[in-house]
């Protein structure tokens, strides 16, 4: 018999919504529901002051795709912020990513070359054949120098464990530029929403049946037998009872602060580099909409050891956590009628143009199958 909805979409982030979108505009009938008090996920912004609070870590949209670019900006018009972090350092602030302004700041070198030469002198000394943890890696690529001031502490305190007990591949994207460009990020089209995240969401759930503060694992088979298929964005672990064992995660606790002062950092992005500082960074979100108010709100991420009751955000993609969600992975493959997607759902730290991406992948390919 057919059931009252065609999708059931847990979890209302950015792989349910654009999903739901999706889904709705193909003529399918669906409901979204979310445990938490609102939509959206990690992306959801909270209006403090007039400035949209990320309120679960700073997002910065970035992408290559210029199909996914337009597809975003269907629903919300971006900004042109380009995000171009700082980082303190033993009392002094050096640009980031590394790139000639930061080796300026550190060595007083003018011209790529005698950068160029100042990291090759440093990898000669330090590096090591094949690196086999984040440490080595880092050295490898960049020398003792930049290693000492921008990584090491900050990664220890990002992760909680030494930079020689961590794998190798969290790094291994870092940036090395021979410009003097600030850019963080190297894709083409980069902003922040005008107005805030939340207007993506509400644009992409224009329309669909939504339900917040309704938690699926509070009756399963109740929710299961509202609709024809699942979509599945929470963690998979969780999906199958842990039944496996528990998958890790690295947590963070963020620390809010209304200031009465107009501007307190002159910069959306501060990383606090030294160990003597318990966090990691501090976001004053009214840089991200270039915000005129009168006052201001910044957050200090403090990162934490994950345990059930507090938020999931990175996961530890280690071997023994790796294989441990292949083996959920294996069973969500079993699963008939039910699709999974979504960071948590597939274990793996994406931005948010990947996810979009997959959803609308995900979504496309199921569709088309009707
Ligand atoms: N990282 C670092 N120093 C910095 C910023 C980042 O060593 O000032 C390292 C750190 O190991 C971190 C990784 O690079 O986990 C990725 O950091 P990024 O800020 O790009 O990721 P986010 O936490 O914003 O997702």
């Amino acid at each position: 018999m057919k059931k009252q909805y065609d999708y059931l979409i847990i979890g209302s982030g950015l792989f349910g919504s654009v999903f739901a979108h999706e889904a709705t505009k193909a003529g399918k009938k669906c409901l979204v529901i979310d445990k938490r008090e609102h939509t959206g996920g990690n992306v959801y912004c909270e209006n403090v002051e007039g400035i949209n609070v990320h309120k679960y870590g700073a997002h910065i949209f970035h992408t290559n795709d210029k199909g996914l670019w337009d597809y975003v900006n269907q629903f919300v018009e971006f900004n042109h912020y380009i995000n171009s972090p700082l980082s303190l350092s033993k009392g002094k602030l050096y640009n980031l990513p590394f790139n000639m302004n930061t080796f300026y700041q550190l060595w007083g070198t003018i011209t790529p070359q005698e950068a160029k030469a100042k990291i090759e002198e440093q990898v000669a000394i330090y590096g090591v054949e094949n690196p086999k943890n984040l440490e080595e890696q880092a050295l490898n690529l960049v020398g003792k120098d930049i290693y000492d001031n921008f990584i090491k502490e900050y990664t220890e305190k990002q992760w909680g464990r030494k930079a020689t007990e961590l794998p190798a591949f969290i790094i291994k994207r870092l940036p090395v530029r021979f410009t003097f460009d600030n850019n963080y990020f190297n894709d083409t089209y980069q902003g922040i929403p005008i107005g805030g995240y939340n207007k993506l969401i509400e644009g992409l759930l224009n329309g669909i049946e939504v339900v917040t503060n309704t938690d699926y694992f509070s009756d399963r088979v109740k929710f299961n037998a509202l609709a024809d298929k699942i979509v599945y964005s929470g963690k998979i672990d969780e999906y199958f009872d842990y039944k496996l064992g528990v998958l890790e995660y690295r947590s963070l606790r963020f620390e809010n602060e209304i200031l009465d002062t107009d501007n307190f950092q002159g910069n959306a992005v501060v990383n606090y580099n030294d160990a003597s500082y318990d966090f990691t960074r501090i976001i004053e979100h009214k840089h991200f909409e270039f915000g005129q108010q009168s006052k201001t709100v910044i957050t200090k991420e403090y990162p934490q050891e994950w345990n059930p009751s507090n938020e999931a955000f990175y996961p530890i993609n280690d071997a023994k956590n790796q294989a441990l969600y292949e083996g959920y992975r294996e069973l969500s493959l079993k699963e008939k009628n039910v699709i999974f997607g979504g960071r948590l759902s597939e274990y793996k730290y994406y931005d948010m143009h990947q996810v979009i991406a997959m959803a609308l992948t995900r979504s496309k390919k199921e569709l088309s199958n009707d």
